[in-house]
């Protein structure tokens, strides 16, 4: 029992800083890539189209096509998605138009493109063949599958909740989503993804660390709590709860 409970202790925080080091810094470098650095994606567009297809979906679609009018509606005016349907069948091929469509428009995602979104996943498997035993080898997969992923996980289900009304997001999530959404930490990562929109140079992280560690990090100002609670994605409690506040290391 010791040696598997040493192994998954140890592999649980280094898969925990790996993931979300990696989620910060492809966050960064590829889906919110700055516009001085695009040309270098777009040079490489042709043999890794993956890489800017996700760039296109996150960036352009999901911060800038879409909750236009609300933070809390992906389309706020009646014909809006036909419009932007049309304008991306005229600008890309459909195979790509249907990825787009298929991620909500960069809200989720498809496997489309994960293979590199999801290297610590990959990387937590290549400490297996230098393990010595079953229970080492057993937490080595275990914290794999517990802390490689969440921010995976997180950005498939959780992001479009995040992106809700609290209280709509929390009646209409399912069970298993709704008891991470009304936890504090649901409710931090909801009023960090906020202040992401509002500045797409931080607050990368939906599994936090590498942020704060990175000086990615911004707390939200006054009027940005302000129209937090005006809009209902978080509530007055909350602001109680969290301004000025640490919350595990994050300043609010
Ligand atoms: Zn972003
Ligand atoms: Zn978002």
């Amino acid at each position: 029992m010791l040696p598997f409970l040493i192994a998954f202790t140890g592999f649980a925080v280094l898969f925990h800083f790996q993931a979300s080091l990696w989620e910060s810094l492809f966050h960064e470098f590829v889906l919110d890539i700055s516009p001085s650095r695009r040309a270098w994606m777009h040079s490489i567009r042709r043999w890794w189209p993956s890489l800017w297809t996700v760039h296109v979906d996150h960036n352009v679609l999901h911060h800038y096509r879409t909750y236009r009018a609300s933070y809390v509606e992906m389309f706020s005016r009646a014909g809006e998605e036909a419009r932007l349907q049309d304008a991306l069948r005229r600008q890309f091929t459909p195979g790509a138009v249907r990825t787009f469509t298929k991620s909500r428009y960069g809200s989720t995602f498809t496997w489309y493109g994960v293979v590199p979104f999801a290297v610590p996943v990959w990387l937590g498997f290549v400490w297996l063949p230098v393990l010595n035993s079953w229970p080492e080898a057993l937490g080595c997969v275990l914290a794999n599958l517990l802390f490689s992923t969440p921010y995976f996980a997180f950005s498939m289900w959780l992001h479009p909740y995040l992106h809700m009304r609290f209280d709509r997001a929390t009646r209409e999530s399912p069970l298993w989503l709704r008891l991470i959404l009304a936890s504090p930490y649901g409710v931090a990562v909801r009023i960090s993804h906020y202040v992401h929109h509002q500045d797409p140079r931080v607050n990368y992280n939906l599994q936090y660390g590498a942020d704060r560690l990175r000086g990615r990090w911004r707390a939200p100002t006054a009027a940005e709590w302000d129209s937090m609670i005006a809009m209902g994605l978080i509530e007055a409690r909350h602001r109680l709860r969290l301004e000025g506040r640490g919350f595990i290391g994050h300043r609010f």
